[in-house]
């Protein structure tokens, strides 16, 4: 099988508990220490076997192999993906059946990253997750006075749409949300804009 790490737990000294995002399950599984295992590390892609045994409520992890990315040695991409993946844990933690638009999404997300700024491209990605999971507030009204927002425009956690003096929040022209929204790019952005939205998605998917 394959899938994305997306946490690991450190348990008795040197064992771990891994999160595993495949194509249809977030699997838990338990790696035994050895001294010749490949190290794990949050974010990299897998190809792994799961043990049943059982004696144990969670499956043994093996015969991992590590699924290399274009731009792993790439520390600044590398840096915010794996700030993005622990967030996307937290989104499913408690998540086991799953549908395969989420490995489907970080598939794509990693070929955008290869291209792209990478928080560009994760905040690009991360409207997709937003409409995927029907909470793209694109009736544009506010959700803090629930009247209509026409001009000025401003995002909250979630991306959750306000007018900026109801939540006192930085103002974005509203075409060039509305184009975010539907077409899924930050063409319009400069980099300042783009990095008041990554301080956005930072707070929590
Ligand atoms: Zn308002």
């Amino acid at each position: 099988m394959q899938g994305y790490v997306l946490n690991i737990t450190r348990v008795r000294d040197e064992d771990l508990i891994v999160t595993i995002l495949g194509e249809d399950h977030i699997y838990r599984a338990y790696r035994f220490y050895g001294a010749r295992h490949s190290h794990i590390h949050v974010g990299f892609k897998i190809d792994f076997e799961l043990e049943i045994n059982i004696k144990s409520t969670i499956p043994r992890l093996k015969d991992v192999i590590q699924l290399g990315f274009p731009w792993i040695l790439d520390s600044k991409k590398l840096y915010h993906w794996q700030l993005y993946i622990k967030l996307f844990y937290h989104h499913l933690k408690d998540v086991e059946e799953i549908d395969d638009f989420y490995v489907e999404l970080l598939n794509d997300l990693v070929e955008r990253i290869t291209k792209q700024n990478p928080k560009r491209a994760i905040l690009e990605s991360y409207v997709r997750l937003c409409e995927y999971e029907g909470r793209l507030h694109d009736d544009f009204s506010c959700l803090l006075c629930d009247l209509p927002i026409e001009n000025e425009i401003s995002l909250v956690r979630g991306f959750l749409t306000t007018h900026p003096v109801c939540s006192y929040s930085k103002s974005f022209d509203i075409q060039k949300i509305k184009e975010l929204f539907s077409n899924k790019t930050l063409i319009d952005f400069n980099e300042e804009e783009v990095d008041y939205l990554w301080r956005i998605i930072m707070q929590g998917l």
